[in-house]
């Protein structure tokens, strides 16, 4: 038997309705307010839209936005170009705007500096800021009933003084985007990061570091930072700590990057649930553990020189795990377990950055009651139309979408910047779709 909506409000109030609410502003409900304003433009009744950011202004990993640190995407996929290669939101028409347009030409590249793409989404954020209100954490959403059916969604949001508002919507799209992820047991302490946080953690140094770093893992983000914090600290070791022989290189290549394709989204979504998962375990390393080859190029060129040199600074603990982790005021001391030998050292660091990746955020929690009557696997995760509709029982007649933590149903993709476009497009499409015929 369904649940009751325990906390349901009937619809009696006169209450404003938008036809979207965007719960979160990253690159994923960006790409969507401009694709609703673009459409406006274009003429007809295209969907209104409000966004409601947690952050004070726009802002993309922040803490990771190292000064040499390049997209791992082509700029072709930006916010606009795959839906609307006209569109005046484009990366080219940004650094046209910014006076850089042959400058960028002559670079050559595809793959600008995630600082300088950072700046691009900066600017157009501030092009829709009409349909943004930051400051906005969002805590829950409240079904609206009428007639037993739950017809709009109220979107409760709290800003830093605690102060709450709510806003009224006949469409809800989560983009909450992904959440830190640490290995079990392990806490995030001043001395103890996640990769997320780096150049925030490094602005705030408690005390200037005299043992080194260590940092955990082997894919992009982990190379990354050992790159960084062995430049930025120029006498100071840097000890890389992963269970893989070697730093594995990412896979770039034409064939394996149609994987991003809007088409291989219908493949994916479409296929069964075992041959998802081998799709999944081919492509992998085209975002998972694996790190750009000129970056391990790099990393290599000055592990070599180090030895040449006779004065190694960055130490490369392979085939190891970490066993132990003790945190006092002044250092961490880490037990590395060589996974051949099963022998133990200890290890002592001023900081340790694990770069362990990320997890989908759990959307449960913002849901509520409501979340009753939406459909989730044995894993948690929810079950998904093609359109990115979250698959509810039919008292829901009001539309949840989800961007983002979609990847269990539409594919390698979900997470990254490649079908935000196309993905914006679709949503809208079927928000549309759904007003025509109700
Ligand atoms: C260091 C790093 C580099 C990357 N580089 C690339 C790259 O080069 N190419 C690529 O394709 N992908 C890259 N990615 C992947 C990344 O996930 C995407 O680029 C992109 O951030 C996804 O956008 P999003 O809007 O879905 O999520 P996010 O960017 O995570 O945005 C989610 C937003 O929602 C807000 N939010 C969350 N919960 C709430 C709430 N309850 N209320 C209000 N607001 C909320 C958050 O504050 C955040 O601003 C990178 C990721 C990292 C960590």
């Amino acid at each position: 038997m369904t649940p009751s909506l325990d906390h349901e409000v009937s619809d009696t109030s006169e209450r404003p309705v938008h036809d979207l609410v965007g719960v979160g502003f990253g690159p994923s409900n960006l790409g969507l307010a401009i694709a609703l304003r673009e459409r406006r433009a274009a003429g007809g009744k295209a969907p209104t839209g409000l966004f409601l950011e947690r952050q004070e202004r726009f802002s993309w990993h922040q803490g990771m936005l190292l000064d040499d640190a390049t997209m791992q995407i082509s700029f072709l996929k930006d916010l606009v170009t795959p839906r609307n290669p006209a569109s005046d939101f484009s990366f080219l028409s940004f650094l046209h705007r910014m006076g850089r347009l042959h400058d960028f030409i002559n670079h050559k590249t595809l793959f600008p500096l995630r600082a300088e793409f950072h700046d691009y989404l900066v600017w157009c954020a501030q092009r829709v800021s009409d349909q943004v209100r930051y400051g906005q954490h969002v805590v829950a959403l409240r079904p609206v009933t009428r007639h037993g059916k739950v017809v709009y969604l109220d979107v409760v949001a709290r800003d830093t003084a605690g102060r709450e508002t709510v806003e009224r919507a006949r469409n809800v799209v989560l983009a909450p985007g992904l959440r830190p992820s640490m290995p079990e047991g392990v806490h995030p302490s001043d001395r103890v990061w996640h990769s997320e946080h780096l150049l925030h953690r490094l602005a705030d140094l408690p005390a200037a570091p005299v043992h080194g770093f260590a940092v955990v893992g082997a894919g992009q983000s982990a190379a990354e930072v050992v790159g960084h914090l062995h430049q930025r600290f120029a006498d100071l070791p840097v000890h890389a700590v992963f269970s893989r022989y070697g730093y594995s290189p990412s896979d770039d290549t034409p064939f394996a990057n149609r994987i991003f394709d809007p088409e291989a989204v219908d493949a994916y979504y479409d296929a069964p649930q075992e041959f998802k998962d081998e799709l999944m375990h081919y492509h992998r390393n085209t975002n998972y553990s694996a790190v750009d080859p000129d970056l391990i190029a790099e990393l290599y060129r000055r592990f070599y020189a180090e030895r040449v040199r006779g004065k190694p600074r960055l130490q490369i603990h392979n085939m190891t795990r970490v066993v132990a982790l003790t945190e006092t005021d002044d250092r961490v001391d880490l037990t590395l377990e060589d996974q051949v030998s099963g022998k133990q050292t200890v290890l002592t660091v001023d900081h340790v950055v694990y770069a362990t990746g990320y997890q989908p955020v759990d959307i449960r929690p913002l849901l509520g009651d409501l979340g009753h009557h939406c459909v989730f696997d044995a894993a948690g995760r929810p079950s998904l139309q093609r359109d990115y509709r979250i698959v509810t029982d039919d008292t829901v007649t009001c539309g949840l979408y989800l961007q983002g933590g979609t990847e269990h149903t539409h594919g390698i993709s979900s997470v990254l910047l490649s079908n935000v476009a196309t993905r914006a497009a679709e949503i809208i499409d079927s928000i549309e779709a759904r007003r025509a015929t109700s």
